[in-house]
């Protein structure tokens, strides 16, 4: 049996969910989009274990497609997982490594034990890349998992435009 996929509207930082999926950037030291907005809502604890994470196990960044754990500061949620997504290229399919994002996030979920996971539209902002396409490698992804510790994931979709992507990929893909 695979896990239990549906749809939010909204703002990420709101959801209920034992692991929230953060759209970070490499440096892991916090930026726009919905990374900042997890870091404004969740506080400083939050950045203060990004930045000992990147002393000890990333001095040159978290590479794309890769994902790691952090708490979720004041956040309501047990844990953030921040992953990493590739910038979006016409010259060159960057597919797998988002889809890693996903496939990267959801390992680390299942180590955490954590039973439901919130994703944002990983790449679809100041990453550009084309929200169709991007719905349909998330829900291929996330239907390919196993449920094991997962029962739950809700894509959070910040805009009307990225929920109905991803409305017309969970329908007819
Ligand atoms: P990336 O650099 O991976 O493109 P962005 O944060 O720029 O990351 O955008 C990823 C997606 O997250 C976009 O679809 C954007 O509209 C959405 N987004 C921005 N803020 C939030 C939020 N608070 N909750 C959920 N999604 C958000």
């Amino acid at each position: 049996m695979g896990v239990d996929i549906s749809l939010v509207q909204g703002d990420i930082t709101e959801e209920r969910v034992d692991a929230v999926v953060n759209a970070a950037n490499s440096s892991l030291l916090g930026g726009g989009g919905v990374d900042g907005a997890i870091h404004r809502r969740g506080g400083p604890e939050i950045l203060a274990e990004c930045r000992r994470l990147r002393a000890s196990s990333y001095g040159r960044g978290l590479p794309a497609g890769r994902a790691v754990a952090t708490t979720a500061g004041r956040l309501p949620a047990r844990w953030v997982i921040h992953t990493v997504g590739p910038v979006y290229s016409a010259e060159q399919d960057r597919s797998d490594v988002l889809a890693s994002c996903y496939r990267g996030s959801l390992a680390v979920a299942e180590e955490l034990g954590a039973r439901s996971v919130a994703f944002p539209a990983i790449s679809t902002g100041v990453y550009r890349w084309p929200v169709d396409s991007a719905a349909r490698i998330a829900v291929r992804e996330v239907r390919a998992h196993p449920a094991a510790s997962v029962r739950e994931v809700r894509f959070v979709l910040f805009t009307p435009d990225a929920y109905a992507a991803f409305q017309e990929a969970l329908d007819h893909s």
